[in-house]
């Protein structure tokens, strides 16, 4: 990530399961805001209208790795993370990343080079797994939706904390929440404070945590 003299941020967005919030894409659309997506291949296999909307707009959005079933990336028979299954081997993580991988590659024929997964948490055999496979594993330093859940007030302050170098992360899979509604207002007031939106894939991003839930806050590169 550049410098903090840059101004430079990201926005992710996650599709993990669910719909399309065409009102934030378009928000994007309508003001040059680039930004990466992660989806899952649940989700392009269910939004074919989604899809079409990102495949015509790829000068703006890198779309990554989000899993083949939204899955965490934790391995042990029984376990779960809110009340998502884990996987039981390695065999089904593997699984997991290269299916959701190739379902972004088909679809967008651009094959993704960053996997984040459901929940954004990992274990260390994962965490190898995922690196093995050559995938860099994607954290962010604010959190701006929480999952989608936030009401349109909380999501403009929490982007207005927002400071150069860091890694935002909101939903584009839950229109009925206020996502779309919250990022238009704070994204535009940081656009007004001369921050400037790069993508994962155009960006050296040193300053992405793999452990947000540990690191809260990337350091931005000072
Ligand atoms: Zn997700």
């Amino acid at each position: 990530m550049p410098d903090a003299s840059s101004r430079h941020i990201a926005l992710t967005l996650d599709a993990c399961s669910g719909q399309f919030d065409a009102a934030l894409i378009q928000f994007l659309i309508e003001h040059r805001i680039p930004a990466t997506l992660f989806a899952t291949k649940r989700w392009i296999d269910r939004n074919p209208v989604g899809v079409s909307v990102i495949k015509s707009h790829l000068d703006l959005f890198d779309v990554e790795d989000h899993g083949e079933r939204h899955r965490p990336a934790i391995i042990g028979a029984g376990l779960e993370a809110y009340g998502i299954p884990a996987h039981p081997d390695v065999e089904h993580l593997r699984r997991e990343v290269l299916a959701g991988a190739r379902a972004v590659e088909l679809t967008f024929g651009v094959a993704p080079r960053w996997y984040r997964a459901a929940t954004a948490l990992y274990d260390k055999a994962s965490i190898h797994e995922i690196d093995r496979l050559g995938y860099r594993i994607a954290g962010f330093s604010v959190n701006a939706d929480a999952g989608a859940t936030r009401s349109k007030a909380a999501i403009v302050r929490a982007l207005a904390r927002v400071r150069a170098g860091d890694v935002l992360i909101a939903h584009m899979n839950k229109p009925d929440s206020e996502t779309a509604e919250g990022l238009a207002v704070g994204l535009a007031a940081l656009l007004d404070d001369g921050f400037v939106f790069v993508r994962l894939d155009q960006a050296e991003l040193q300053a992405v945590p793999d452990h947000p839930a540990r690191r809260p806050r990337a350091p931005a590169s000072r």
